[in-house]
């Protein structure tokens, strides 16, 4: 620990952290004791590596230790929800949560995905408010972007997803998008291309919110034929590592504007830091210290 650090930590000092396994490659804890040393903040965050079967007793002990806050990232982000005292209406829609806030001792689950996904289109000019929009993918990043998407006031979302075990749950977040939004929701098999292009005829974003192009699956691609998209779409691929996907390389080749996840990421953490602090999160200042 270096003196810096040293000095600013006392008595006083407030704790926060992640909850996640694996953890230690996680960007959280640098990207929010970058912002609290910014703002001159008394809080300090750390990663914890906890799995699924230690969440519940690993949440026990945040709460007794009155913890301000925490993330949780997989695989804790659906069993958090049995964890706490109060669920926001976004996190039970999505089913999961990223950020518990401790109010003396009574825990809420929020989830700031989705929030970070709305946050980045508003920020390249593309706010969800009365739009079509087509999303790929109904895991955990597909249903947050889904949800939030509905609830920000998107008109229409066109949802589509491969027919492996995430297709049962796209159907179910469907069911409670159209009880209990106004956005009018279809879902889609991925394999029929032909109702992508027409959903994509009628949308002015498309959101690839799978990890099509990362890790094992890097250079590969939901859409080979990205002549489909029409040229004013916004496009975004929520994965950030790598920083350009195949998906996207493509589409920045044919020309369509486009983005990574990063901006996502960025701001569903300054949305939890915001839960935790009541802060703005210096994001300019953040982004320019990240490397
Ligand atoms: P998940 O496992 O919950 O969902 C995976 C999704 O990808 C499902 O919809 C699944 O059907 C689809 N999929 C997987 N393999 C496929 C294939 N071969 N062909 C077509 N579809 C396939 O994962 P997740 O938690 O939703 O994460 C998805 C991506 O989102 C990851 O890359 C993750 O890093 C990223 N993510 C980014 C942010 C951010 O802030 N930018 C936040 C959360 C997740």
């Amino acid at each position: 620990m270096n003196d810096e650090v040293m000095q600013t930590i006392t008595g006083r000092t407030e704790l926060l952290g992640l909850l996640a396994h694996p953890i230690r490659h996680s960007q959280s804890p640098r990207m929010h004791n970058l912002a609290i040393a910014r703002l001159g903040l008394d809080y300090a965050y750390l990663a914890f590596e906890v799995d699924d079967e230690e969440l519940p007793a690993a949440v026990e002990a945040m709460r007794t230790l009155k913890v301000r806050g925490w993330n949780v990232s997989m695989p804790n982000k659906m069993r958090i929800l049995t964890c706490v005292d109060t669920i926001t209406p976004a996190a039970e829609l999505i089913g999961a949560s990223n950020t518990v806030v401790n109010e003396d001792g009574r825990l809420t689950a929020y989830n700031t995905d989705g929030v970070g996904a709305m946050e980045a289109l508003r920020f390249f000019d593309h706010a969800p408010e009365g739009r079509t929009i087509t999303i790929i993918g109904a895991g955990g990043a597909g249903t947050a972007v889904t949800v939030q998407a509905a609830l920000d006031g998107a008109a229409a979302l066109n949802i589509f997803n491969r027919r492996d075990p995430f297709w049962d749950n796209a159907e179910r977040t469907l069911e409670k998008i159209s009880s209990r939004t106004g956005a009018a929701a279809v879902l889609h098999d991925l394999a029929d291309q032909d109702a992508l292009a027409g959903a994509l005829a009628e949308s002015s974003v498309l959101i690839d919110a799978t990890n099509v192009g990362m890790g094992a699956l890097e250079g590969r691609t939901n859409l080979p034929d990205v002549s489909i998209i029409p040229p004013e779409t916004f496009v975004m691929h929520v994965v950030y590592s790598p920083a350009e996907t195949r998906f996207l390389r493509d589409c920045g080749r044919a020309g369509l504007q486009c983005t990574n996840g990063i901006e996502m990421m960025y701001r569903q953490g300054a949305a939890a830091f915001e839960l935790f602090t009541g802060h703005d999160m210096p994001l300019d200042y953040v982004r320019a210290h990240m490397g």
